[in-house]
């Protein structure tokens, strides 16, 4: 059955909703021009004044797209928000920060109350869709931190009416003795977490088909998988797995799968839906700047309609993403997507425990300190279903010196230091002194095992 929650929007016409989307562009360009100087700039840039933007067409091919270094220069320029920012400070409700690079480098996204109750209305829209109803039992097992994704989801999941368990904090066993406590109607998680999860009921002789027969489906995010993994985790946990996609910039929720779930009933990748009411999204080839085809790959440009605060127009997230027409779902629904499942970078920027993390910024800091001569990076599962993320470090000859205690000081403050321009908690180790003699200094300094190091799914429930 179609679960459609919002009739008005999501039976409309293509060619409504995409009438609509432009009525929204419009009205979004002429906001942005009066009232923020970074957009007037953006636009005198391009030699382009808001009324000849006519159209759809005319926004994509007149308007350049902005990137992350734009808004951290115009942060600079104008503290702490940047000029971006339409509204009075004191009306912000909540700040969200983009991670992964020095503490000066993080994006700044104000949200309005008002910003709040769209997140609010997106997520609604994607849990129901995902068969979950209000007054349902959900845990949220993303980590909830300074960045958009994680906490929107929170306020997404209460404003809807379900009963929230943050379960982040707690370890697999402990997670999985509250869930036989408190049964689960739903749950969110990485995709790398549910493998985890999936580990330890095994061990444990959890049948989650006999345990938690009230689980109504499971929302994935963040990390890619493969398709025939997500149809083995739906017959392993008896319900369908879903997805959502988020950024900080383009809001959480989204985008997300239908009622279909990851798998269609043909066995393919499904797409995620955008909400095109809500924001307006183009997939582009990064070589030809032509949008993208049915299937074909490209870079997600995303213009959010629905932000009062810090819309962004033509923000180029730097996401892979394969673009999906509403033909290609059998739902019916008028929204175009990208497929589920599948979406990458095009920099070498990753997820570490809900965190963007650019292996770049580590060099910075590493490289800084003249006793370094080399380092290997690498992000695994640990035992415990926690992300690791270890640095072994290679010192130069006798430098700082061969005195154990000084080296194990250099470590720590390095530690420390890293943890303070990523925001991401690594254990840095001397390459030397823990026997690892075979460490290889390869062209790619970072290795990410995190696929490797999870337990191999279930062959069946
Ligand atoms: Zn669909």
């Amino acid at each position: 059955m179609t679960r459609i929650y919002n009739p008005l929007i999501e039976t409309m016409s293509r060619k409504d909703l995409v009438d609509l989307q432009w009525r929204r562009v419009r009205k979004l360009v002429e906001r942005a021009h009066a009232q923020s100087p970074l957009w007037r700039g953006v636009f005198e840039r391009a030699g382009v004044r808001p009324e000849q933007i006519r159209s759809l067409d005319d926004f994509r091919q007149r308007l350049p797209t902005i990137g992350k270094d734009e808004f951290l220069a115009d942060q600079l320029d104008a503290p702490p928000w940047g000029h971006r920012l339409m509204t009075d400070p004191r009306s912000l409700a909540f700040s969200f920060l983009t991670s992964g690079t020095s503490g000066k480098g993080q994006e700044v996204h104000g949200r309005t109350v008002g910003d709040l109750f769209e997140t609010g209305s997106s997520w609604a829209t994607s849990l129901y869709w995902s068969g979950v109803m209000p007054g349902d039992t959900a845990y949220h097992m993303l980590p909830l931190g300074l960045t958009g994704g994680p906490v929107s989801m929170f306020f997404g999941m209460q404003a809807y009416g379900l009963q929230v368990f943050l379960a982040a904090a707690l370890d697999g066993e402990a997670r999985l003795a509250m869930m036989r406590r408190f049964k689960p109607n739903f749950f969110a998680a990485s995709a790398l977490y549910l493998r985890r999860l999936t580990a330890l009921c095994q061990e444990h002789g959890v049948d989650p088909r006999r345990e938690f027969p009230q689980l109504r489906s499971i929302k994935i995010a963040m990390i890619g998988y493969e398709i025939d993994w997500a149809r083995e985790m739906e017959d392993f946990w008896g319900c369908k797995l879903t997805e959502t996609y988020a950024s900080t910039q383009s809001g959480a929720g989204i985008a997300s799968t239908c009622e279909h779930g990851v798998v269609l009933p043909d066995g393919r990748r499904s797409m995620m839906h955008f909400l095109e009411h809500k924001l307006f999204f183009e997939v582009v080839n990064p070589q030809s700047g032509k949008p993208a085809e049915d299937g074909e790959e490209g870079e997600l440009i995303v213009t959010s309609l629905d932000r009062e605060a810090s819309p962004v127009l033509r923000f180029a997230t730097g996401d892979k993403v394969v673009f999906r027409s509403h033909c290609s779902c059998p739902c019916g629904r008028p929204f175009d997507g990208i497929e589920a499942g599948t979406v990458a970078r095009y920099d070498s920027m990753m997820k570490v425990r809900g965190m963007n993390f650019w292996p770049e910024a580590a060099d910075a800091v590493v490289f800084k300190h003249a006793e370094v001569d080399d380092y290997n990076g690498i992000v695994r599962v640990a035992d415990n279903g926690r992300e690791v993320v270890e640095l072994r470090i290679r010192f130069k000859d006798g430098v700082p010196t061969d005195d154990a205690e000084t080296r194990a000081r250099f470590l720590k403050a390095l530690e420390a230091e890293l943890k303070e321009n990523t925001n991401v908690s690594m254990r840095v180790l001397d390459a030397g002194s823990d026997g690892v003699q075979s460490i290889t200094y390869k062209e790619k300094r970072w290795k990410d095992l995190r696929r490797q190091s999870s337990p191999t799914p279930p062959t069946g429930g």
